[in-house]
């Protein structure tokens, strides 16, 4: 499934000026986007471990350009995305105050689906941050209305709280409030982890099993030269296996070696025939 992740307004242009006007800290230590497009980059970066979803973003994510509501509703419409989240930061005012905590937004006619992923995610974010629950709200913000798809507006905590701003600017609240989003998708949708290359079994060279036909096992390597000749005459080529135990050299005819079991006995029936006691050992190559 595709998700639509829109980080809210945008960052600077190319001489480094701020493109929106508003929407910054009072003290214009931080852009509001710089915190969504930080976050909608980490959930982006999740979901790439869930197995069929694919991520595209609504806003610039160069944050050069200030995407129009509508261009970036569109964008979700044409790609026939399944669901739509919106990430922004919250502001009270303009200068600082004692506003606080995380509200999660639905459009007015309280979509099914939307209020369900919502409180999802809304829980998951209040959990592992400790901030104020404001609850989930209905608004008609434009995003909401306009989008034929799921649609979310996440405000995950105020700019103009000094105490809310120096967690926006903080990488492991973005990390945080990511891993929460991501966490309520994952609930909502039962999406499913790509399993990691170490989880799979894969047939390792190591792990596979080879049958050998051992036609007698000597202390001596005399003895051992002696049963293969013995062997060539019936017909049977066999190689010298020598391998220690207990402190001593053990010298091994061995009379063939097998991928298949089967094919090991009937190489030992055929020895048994021309009156060579064989046995089989298992080892893995
Ligand atoms: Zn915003």
């Amino acid at each position: 499934m595709l998700f639509h992740l829109d980080a809210g307004h945008a960052g600077r242009d190319a001489k480094g000026n701020p493109v929106t006007p508003g929407k910054r800290t009072p003290d214009g230590s931080m852009l509001e986007w710089e915190f969504n497009s930080k976050v909608a980059e980490y959930v982006e970066a999740e979901l790439k471990n869930y197995q069929n979803v694919s991520v595209k973003r609504a806003d610039d994510r160069t944050g050069r350009t200030d995407v129009s509501l509508s261009e970036r509703v569109n964008r979700a419409n044409r790609d026939k995305a399944s669901v739509f989240v919106s990430i922004h930061a919250n502001a009270y005012g303009s200068g600082w105050n004692s506003a606080n905590g995380i509200e999660t937004f639905v459009y007015t006619s309280k979509p099914k689906e939307a209020v369900k992923l919502a409180n999802a995610v809304q829980n998951h974010m209040v959990k592992d941050t400790g901030r104020t629950n404001r609850g989930v709200k209905t608004a008609g913000f434009y995003v909401l209305k306009y989008t034929n798809m799921t649609a979310i507006l996440c405000e995950c905590g105020f700019m103009t709280s000094r105490e809310e701003a120096a967690l926006l600017k903080s990488d492991s609240y973005r990390r945080k409030i990511a891993h929460a989003i991501v966490k309520g998708l994952v609930e909502c949708y039962g999406l499913k982890a790509i399993k990691k290359e170490s989880e799979t079994p894969k047939p390792s060279p190591q792990g596979k099993v080879f049958y050998r036909v051992v036609t007698g096992s000597f202390i001596n390597r005399e003895n051992s030269n002696d049963r293969m000749k013995e062997l060539k005459q019936k017909g049977f080529d066999s190689f010298l296996d020598a391998f220690e135990k207990g402190g001593k050299t053990y010298f091994r005819c061995v009379t063939g070696s097998f991928a298949s079991r089967k094919n090991a006995e009937n190489r030992m029936a055929a020895l048994d025939k021309v009156g060579f006691d064989s046995f089989l050992e298992s080892y893995k190559k």
